[in-house]
């Protein structure tokens, strides 16, 4: 053979190739029979979805199917984006022999705690939990080991950003004695003074924290709308987001002024806190716990029953107002027949209580959450360039909500999680 000879095999032997391990770049084609865009609250009939590898390439009507390409027939059913919990502890969990947080905390280890995570993280995502923001109470740093098992692939779980030890004022959330200060190590980060704050914050981003969560008001001494606008600074140099613990009107003020990201809970914030939060961007993750989730805090029933009502009625003030809401849950109590999945989701029955439209609340498990988290360019809507992050039901969520407690179908960077009947 001569050697110009030799050389167009070499190359077309390499072609052929190349050729080969293009078309081997998994296409999967997906038959949506409806599409929902959150965005607008609009569907879209018999559409084809393709995706590459980890992303969407093309959405649309009548697109050709790439020969090679596997087909998901999900023509009789309705596809949306994966869905966002905006407000998760998937390290940590109570049982039913001991809803205290503090005991439960202290009895279990980081690398237990870790462990729980990958099961919790499982769960969420079978339930159509694509995305989470994970907001502390995670041992030491077992939420920033969990991202990166996810992230590598070791385990399946949903995009984490996460928020390593909550800072807080001294004490935290827990009831400390004076004996045993150091019990609310590696729960939280006590930070009282400027210095404290910024060495918290750098511990965090070190460590592998992605957004910064504090508590604001869980003592009498609360963080002042100062502090909390140099945390917010502080975090903000390095491109985090801050998220804030807000039990009481005051706090949730002095978080709406000093500009967080997101109040957490929120329950009690005034109309007048309402419209501050919204003029000023800062998005209510209300974490609207319906009644059983609410006993399962280890609440009696009556007592459920009062502080569901008061979440539904700041739910409404909120949506009248008009600030901008993601989907959060708080959901850490380990429930007979339930996975961290149902649970999650078992909180839209908050918002269908309070007459919140279903388009709105799409929107709100979605493209607002993904705003929050900074992902939005990646994820929260099916368009092509964005993360093939992707779930189907049986019926519309649009014309009834509770068809997301059934999801039939999800698919996370492309890769399929989940498909049922
Ligand atoms: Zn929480």
């Amino acid at each position: 053979m001569k050697l110009t000879k030799l050389y167009s095999a070499i190359i077309g032997v390499t072609l052929l190739f190349l050729c080969l391990t293009t078309t081997h770049a998994q296409v999967i084609a997906i038959r949506a029979g409806k599409l929902i865009d959150t965005e607008t609250g609009t569907t879209a009939t018999n559409q084809i979805i393709l995706v590459e590898s980890e992303k969407i390439k093309a959405v649309g009507a009548g697109l050709p199917i790439p020969a090679g390409a596997s087909v998901i027939d999900l023509s009789n059913y309705t596809i949306l984006p994966g869905l966002f919990d905006a407000h998760t502890h998937l390290c940590q969990s109570t049982s039913a022999d001991n809803r205290d947080l503090f005991t439960t905390d202290i009895r279990e280890p980081t690398a237990y705690r870790a462990i729980l995570g990958v099961s919790n993280a499982k769960q969420m995502l079978e339930s159509g939990f694509t995305t989470v923001r994970d907001v502390g109470n995670n041992g030491n740093y077992a939420d920033t080991a969990l991202r990166q098992a996810i992230e590598s692939g070791l385990v399946p779980g949903p995009t984490m950003i996460n928020a390593g030890r909550i800072i807080a004022p001294f004490g935290g959330q827990y009831h400390l004695q004076p004996d045993r200060p150091e019990l609310g190590n590696p729960e939280y980060l006590f930070a009282d003074t400027h210095d404290e704050m910024v060495k918290a914050i750098r511990q965090n981003i070190h460590f592998g924290a992605l957004v910064i969560k504090i508590v604001v008001d869980d003592q009498k001494y609360i963080y002042s709308a100062d502090d909390i606008k140099f945390i917010v600074e502080e975090a903000g140099r390095a491109g985090l987001k801050v998220a804030a613990h807000c039990m009481t009107e005051k706090g949730a003020r002095n978080a709406a002024l000093g500009g967080v990201a997101s109040i957490e809970h929120g329950f009690r914030m005034s109309d007048e806190t309402l419209q501050l939060a919204k003029r000023n961007g800062v998005v209510l993750v209300g974490t609207d716990f319906p009644v059983p989730a609410a006993i399962a805090l280890g609440l009696p029933a009556d007592f459920a029953q009062k502080f569901h009502d008061v979440f539904i009625d700041r739910l409404k003030r909120a949506y009248k107002v008009g600030v901008t809401m993601a989907y959060g849950t708080d959901s850490f109590a380990e429930v007979e027949g339930e996975t961290r999945g149902t649970m999650a989701i078992s909180y839209v029955d908050s918002f269908v209580e309070a007459g919140i439209p279903a388009k709105d609340v799409l929107k709100i498990m979605t493209t607002n959450a993904a705003q929050l988290l900074g992902v939005e360019k990646q994820r929260g809507t099916i368009k092509p360039g964005m993360f093939a992050d992707i779930i189907a039901t049986r019926d519309s969520p649009l014309d009834n909500l509770q068809a997301l407690k059934k999801v039939s179908f999800v698919m996370k960077n492309g890769t399929i999680i989940k498909q049922t009947p």
